[in-house]
């Protein structure tokens, strides 16, 4: 703190005021969450100087026997935690996992399926201006249009009309789990690889609460930041050897250079910290806290204000509020919490008629709030104030207590204590 204060005050100060942000609100936006301090503590470290391109063992640069002992430690403590048998802990971030794992199996002009966009999927899948959407030939699959599940029989005619060398199984803003088996029965059947990208699930998977993808796909990815609650990263996971050398060398060199050797120390902590009884815990209260916003968005008054769940529920971490026959739009609603202290990001609803910027639904998840010790007691009051926001008799008074229960739900249960008045 005393450092970069000296050095720069208009960034510690910057710091300093995020820091208070995220201690004074509710963070419920699903793909974030609060990273633990010792993870904190190895992205900040001396770690960030050091070149390492290659892979343990075989570096291009000279001094890399300790950021080799990290890397490792967080490719064997992945593979163990996910039951899989080959790992790439390098890639920057999510996108650039995904991106690897494309290059690694495609060629440019190849046919590949995904989420479409707007019902849940992730830009990475094949959006139209996204590398996947300029590089391959994209087939989206789609949502049925009143249970707003994936559908698989749609997924299997595109894909025997299409005969795809990829199918891509994951989702960014989607309420329930996907049928993993069928997915690959499907790409056997097309002769197509499967690829999961589980960003959003993994820390569910990893907790023994959510069907494990690894033993289905041919290949994994995914994010360390979000229910996963670690460094922002990305990882690379397979239950197949045979595929080593090609993601290997489609991370580096294919994709990126020197490995960031802090980021991956931050992995391996959270890897070790992912095999333990507390982050079982936690997955199973931020569970807990989304079905108990279900139940609470699903209640008479909800309705009678025109708010409605796509799917009519969650079985994961997040609820997608489906606006379209309430007088708020997504972008009104998502100011109005903000106006209350409670940051969740608004979202398109399959089949909605408002535009990106605007939308016609919420995407809110428990993940952060779980990290912060909430649980049922919390949960429940954190729900009534959402749906009470919701209402159309929202007014400055009714703001104003409504802030107050925020305000007071963010004092029992702080964030980062030990952090004040430092970072
Ligand atoms: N994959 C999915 C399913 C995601 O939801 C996201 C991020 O939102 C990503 C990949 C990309 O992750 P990153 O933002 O780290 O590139």
């Amino acid at each position: 703190n005393s450092a970069l204060s000296a050095v720069d005050p208009e960034v510690a100060a910057a710091v300093g005021a995020e820091l208070n942000r995220q201690q004074t609100t509710l963070e419920m936006i699903a793909s974030e969450n609060f990273a633990p301090q010792a993870v904190l503590q190895a992205q900040g470290s001396v770690l960030t100087n050091k070149y390492a391109e290659g892979y343990p063992g075989k570096r291009y640069y000279g001094g890399c026997e300790h950021v080799d002992v990290v890397e490792q430690l967080a490719i064997d403590r992945v593979k163990e935690l996910f039951g899989a048998s080959f790992a790439n802990v390098q890639p920057h971030s999510g996108a650039q996992a995904n991106a690897a794992a494309m290059f690694a199996l495609l060629k440019p002009g190849d046919t590949i399926m995904g989420l479409d966009l707007a019902h849940g999927g992730h830009l990475t899948h094949g959006m139209r201006i996204n590398f996947s959407g300029k590089l391959y030939n994209v087939v989206p699959y789609h949502v049925g249009d009143d249970d707003h599940r994936v559908d698989m029989d749609e997924v299997a005619r595109l894909a025997r009309e299409h005969r795809p060398r990829l199918i891509i199984a994951g989702w960014s803003a989607y309420p329930r789990q996907l049928d993993f088996a069928r997915f690959r029965e499907i790409a056997d059947e097309v002769g197509a690889y499967l690829m999961v990208d589980m960003a959003h699930f993994a820390g569910l998977v990893a907790a023994g609460l959510h069907p494990n993808p690894v033993p289905h796909a041919h290949v994994v990815t995914t994010t360390t930041h979000k229910t996963l609650g670690g460094p922002r990263g990305g990882v690379i996971l397979s239950a197949d050897e045979e595929f080593t050398k090609k993601f290997n060398s489609a991370v580096f060199p294919g994709q990126q250079g020197g490995p960031l050797e802090h980021v991956i120390a931050g992995k391996a902590v959270l890897f070790k910290l992912a095999a333990g009884e507390e982050f079982r815990d936690r997955q199973r209260r931020t569970l807990e806290g989304a079905k108990i916003l279900a139940e609470r968005l699903l209640a008479d008054d909800a309705a009678r204000a025109g708010v409605r769940l796509v799917s009519g529920g969650t079985d994961v971490h997040l609820v997608l509020v489906d606006l379209r026959e309430a007088e708020l739009d997504g972008k009104q609603a998502e100011d109005r919490l903000h106006e209350i202290g409670i940051t969740v990001n608004r979202n398109a609803v399959p089949n909605d008629p408002r535009p990106p910027m605007v939308t016609s639904g919420l995407r809110i998840g428990t993940p952060a709030l779980a990290t912060r010790g909430f649980g049922k007691t919390e949960f429940t009051e954190v729900a009534d104030i959402i749906a009470e926001a919701l209402k159309p008799d929202f007014d400055d008074t009714k703001s104003k207590a409504l802030r107050a229960r925020v305000e007071s739900l963010a004092t029992d249960l702080p964030l980062y204590p030990h952090l004040n008045g430092g970072f």
